[in-house]
């Protein structure tokens, strides 16, 4: 390996987040360092800026990481008429999705009343769902985040088990 490598390499493994579930190492990714959540993150809150919540006043951002590094973001979009209202996660994976994107690493998720962040805002779970449709639940990341300091990560799968997927049919 020559030196530059070996410095990539080493640089990889000090940015790798290496994910825990119940106290156990689950895996390390190369995609998903610790300045690419903290981006994800700092996206996120940039798309929740753009939220349409004149109903519920909850403000949410998400924004997807695609395995080609591409970040795109979404906002909820509330509806008069309650039922067609559509999420962030969704908004963001539905952008991608149309642009031709397939292949997805993570998405971050922030929200809170009127855009205030005080605590994790979790996905629903159609919006579980419509992204599993997409990605390998044990390796996709889910990031709720209060601040680009202050997160949580989880795989899909630990946030959707035992899934219903396109395998399935
Ligand atoms: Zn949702």
């Amino acid at each position: 390996m020559s030196e530059q490598n070996k410095e990539q390499q080493e640089n990889i493994q000090k940015n790798s987040l290496i994910l825990q579930e119940k106290g156990e190492l689950l895996f390390q990714t190369d995609i998903v360092t610790r300045s690419v959540v903290k981006n994800l993150i700092r996206s996120a809150i940039d798309g929740m800026k753009n939220a349409y919540a004149p109903y519920s006043n909850l403000h949410v951002g998400a924004a997807l990481l695609t395995t080609k590094e591409k970040i795109y973001t979404g906002c909820n979009i509330e509806n008069a008429a309650y039922g067609p209202t559509n999420c962030a996660e969704r908004t963001a994976l539905f952008k991608a999705i149309s642009e031709g994107e397939r292949e997805f690493a993570a998405i971050a998720i922030v929200g809170g009343s009127y855009g205030s962040i005080t605590d994790f805002c979790p996905p629903c779970g159609v919006c579980r769902q419509v992204i599993r449709e997409f990605v390998d639940p044990k390796a996709f990341l889910v990031i709720l985040a209060r601040t680009e300091e202050d997160y949580s990560i989880y795989s899909l799968e630990s946030l959707l088990p035992l899934s219903f997927g396109p395998e399935h049919l």
